[in-house]
Order: C-alpha cells, then sequence, then structure tokens
C-alpha cells in the first residue's frame, strides 16, 4: 500500500463539498455566489497547481529532510505540547509568508492569481499556483530549521491546507466569539475584499491572534465586495499565471537606476504603475475571435474539466507507479486542457490549433506505446490532409463555440 498517494481523494472530496455549496447556495437563492467562468478559471488553475504538485512535493520533502538533518538549530522531541507549539510556528511562519506576499512586487506575482477571483466560494481556494508554492515551501524551510522533525511539519502542513480550504466560502455567517481566535469564512472573506477599509488586512491561515497583535485584524462590517482593486479582465489560463510577472519586468525596463529596479521587483505593489497592465494586455491579449460574444456551448467545457478531474484523480492515484513517459503525456495533456479551457472562454483565434496539438499529441502517444513511433507524421499528415480540404476550422467554430451575443 506504501506506493498510493492518498492525495488522490482530494479531488473527489473538493468535488463533493463544491456541489454541497452550490446546492445551497441554490437553495438560499443566492446565485450570486457563483459565476460559470469564475469557476472554470478557479478549477483550472487548482487542476494545475495540484498536477505540477505532484512531481515537485517529493522535492520539497527531501528539502526538508536535508535541512533538518543538517542545520536544525534545536533537538525538539515529539509530544502532544510540541503539536501545538507546531501549529502556532506554522501558522507564524504563514502570516509572514502571507503578508510579505501581499507587500513585495515578487512574491506578489505568485499570490495575485489567489485573489483573482471576484466570487468568493470554494473554488476560489482552488486558486494556488505552482510558484506560490515554491515560495512558501521557501518559507516552511523554518520549521525544519528550528528543529521540528519534518513528518510532523508535512502532517501539518496538510492539517493546515485543509483548514484554509473551509475558510472561502460565503454560507457560513459570521461567528464572532470564534474570531477572538480562529480564521473564520467572515475573516478571510474580509482578507479577499477590495473594499478600501478591508485591504491588506487578516494574513492569518487558522489564528486571527497575528493580525490582532501586527495590527492587520479587521471584522466584517460593511458586505464585502471580493476580488483585486483593479480586476484582471481576462480568463487566458497563461495571462492569469504570469500576467505579474510581465508588469514586474515592464517596470523594470521603465525603471531607471539601481534603487528603482530594484523597487519594481521588490516594491510594494501599491505602486505598481497602474497603466502598464492595459498596455501590456493591448499588446497580448487582443487575438480575440469574438470579443463581444459569450460562450454557449458550455457542455464542452464540462467535459474537458470532468475528464482532467479524472484523469487527475487517477494519476494521482497510482502516480509511483508510472513510467516517465506516461507521466509527461498526462502532465502535458492536461496542461494543454487547461490552456484549451481558458482559451474558449476568452474566444481566442488560435484555439483551433490547440485542438489539433491536442489531436496529435494523443495519436503521437498511442504510437509510442504501440513503438510505432516513427509513423507520427501520419496523423500530421492527416489533420493537414483534412483542414485543407474540409476546412474544418470554420466548422469548428461554428459548431463548437456557438457563440451568443452578450449585450
Ligand atoms: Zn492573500
Ligand atoms: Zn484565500
Amino acid at each position: 500500500m506504501e506506493h498510493i498517494n492518498f492525495l488522490a481523494f482530494a479531488m473527489p472530496a473538493f468535488f463533493l463539498f463544491l456541489f454541497l455549496e452550490y446546492k445551497i447556495a441554490q437553495r438560499r437563492k443566492r446565485p450570486e455566489i457563483f459565476n460559470y467562468e469564475s469557476s472554470v478559471s478557479n478549477i483550472s488553475i487548482g487542476i494545475a497547481e495540484r498536477l505540477i504538485n505532484l512531481f515537485i512535493a517529493a522535492s520539497f520533502y527531501q528539502l526538508y529532510y536535508l535541512i533538518y538533518d543538517n542545520y536544525r538549530i534545536f533537538d525538539i522531541p515529539s509530544n502532544v505540547f510540541v503539536w501545538i507549539a507546531l501549529i502556532l510556528a506554522t501558522d507564524f511562519v504563514w502570516y509572514w509568508y502571507h503578508r510579505l506576499g501581499h507587500e513585495v512586487n515578487f512574491f506578489w506575482a505568485a499570490h495575485i492569481v489567489h485573489h483573482h477571483s471576484e466570487e468568493f466560494n470554494f473554488t476560489a481556494a482552488a486558486r494556488i499556483t505552482t510558484f506560490q508554492a515554491v515560495i512558501r515551501t521557501g518559507f516552511w524551510c523554518v520549521l525544519p530549521l528550528l528543529g521540528f522533525h519534518p513528518s510532523m511539519v508535512i502532517t501539518m502542513l496538510i492539517v493546515h491546507g485543509a483548514y484554509s480550504f473551509f475558510t472561502h466560502t460565503q454560507l457560513i455567517g459570521r461567528i464572532k466569539w470564534l474570531e477572538y481566535v480562529f480564521v473564520t469564512p467572515s475573516v478571510h472573506g474580509i482578507h479577499h475584499a477590495s473594499d478600501e477599509k478591508y485591504l491588506d488586512k487578516n494574513y492569518g491561515d487558522m489564528f486571527t491572534f497575528w493580525d490582532r497583535l501586527f495590527g492587520t485584524f479587521q471584522e466584517e462590517e460593511e458586505k464585502p465586495k471580493y476580488g483585486l482593486t483593479h480586476p484582471l479582465k481576462s480568463y487566458s489560463f497563461l495571462w492569469q499565471h504570469f500576467h505579474y510577472y510581465f508588469e514586474i519586468y515592464e517596470l523594470w525596463k521603465r525603471s531607471t537606476g539601481f534603487k528603482a529596479k530594484w523597487k519594481a521587483v521588490f516594491g510594494s505593489p501599491a505602486h505598481m504603475d497602474q497603466d502598464i497592465r492595459p498596455t501590456l494586455e493591448k499588446r497580448f491579449l487582443q487575438d480575440k475571435a469574438n470579443p463581444h460574444q459569450r460562450l454557449r456551448f458550455k457542455n464542452y467545457l464540462y467535459i474537458q474539466l470532468g475528464i482532467c478531474t479524472l484523469f487527475l484523480t487517477v494519476f494521482t492515484y497510482y502516480f509511483d507507479w508510472l513510467y516517465i513517459p506516461d507521466k509527461v503525456f498526462v502532465l502535458s495533456i492536461i496542461l494543454v486542457t487547461l490552456v484549451n479551457c481558458g482559451a474558449l472562454l476568452e474566444q481566442r483565434r488560435w484555439i483551433y490549433y490547440l485542438e489539433y496539438l491536442r489531436i496529435f499529441m494523443v495519436t503521437t502517444y498511442f504510437l509510442y506505446q504501440e513503438n510505432l513511433l516513427s509513423f507520427f507524421f501520419i496523423p500530421l499528415a492527416i489533420m493537414i490532409f483534412a483542414e485543407q480540404l474540409f476546412s474544418l476550422s470554420t466548422h469548428y467554430q461554428n459548431v463548437v463555440l456557438q457563440l451568443e451575443r452578450s449585450e
């Protein structure tokens, strides 16, 4: 049983809770809690993070062991008090990781993705990126360095991560007495708000006392407006992941002198030049096929996300048994599908070529399985001929996209 990765069960559990949240929201007549595009985009980003995590989690753990074995400062035993100390230490490290994630451009570039969503529900909890996971691991290294055993640290990180999932919902109102100690959905909702008085508040993940101690605590008063102060007007999978790195690079290019360039990378996001993003969007996102139309054929997206989730669940379960070519295939086919989902929402002109790419990847993989890889050009030739003879791209636009006016 040792090769089974039980994180595979996180995916069905996530969808079960999401389903319950959606049903309860419907019953309470609060449809505004969910938005189709934003849910698809949040889940896509979550799938990518879980997927890439499979490839790098082991190296995170090895790093904790390396630090613990060679550089630990104290020899901390394992008893019940140490577990309590570890919960507190984990949340304290989280507080500073999270706060710096909002105060330093380079870290914000990774963390901003978690804040794109203008809907606050369980899907927003899934909006974590691999960049964020890497930066966070850097911060977590403090724990084995102090002398907490890596196996304890790893267990605690799973508990800590699971807790924060449940704070992303609007269905639980204020629980005032609990807020003295614990982060509740209302407290974390304030962290996701863009109203002036709610900005840069409530960084804690489990406990509210770090925020109270460092003066960043804010309780819910007026109903918050969720999302960024300057919302990202794109559901492009890649743009959502990388836009802020491009913004930093652009600011860095525009800055003169060492101090200004340093500030571009490590300064505060509050000082980011606000006309950089529109300029970049003009440069990179002007390729919409139908800018004023919305997708009507939603089932196509659901099917793709459903297949990705199923693949990811099985893949996670059997990860240690698979060979590298299988792993690379699953990784790339899921990533291309997620880019495809974003491109569908965005009506990108190039989406059709992505469909070809995907077919090509699948056929090549099967040829490889059958030891016939040298025949890779056959599906390629068939696709080129099919496109020339039947202009499939036009049919695709008309049939699959089935666009409707969105006014
Ligand atoms: Zn945050
Ligand atoms: Zn959050």
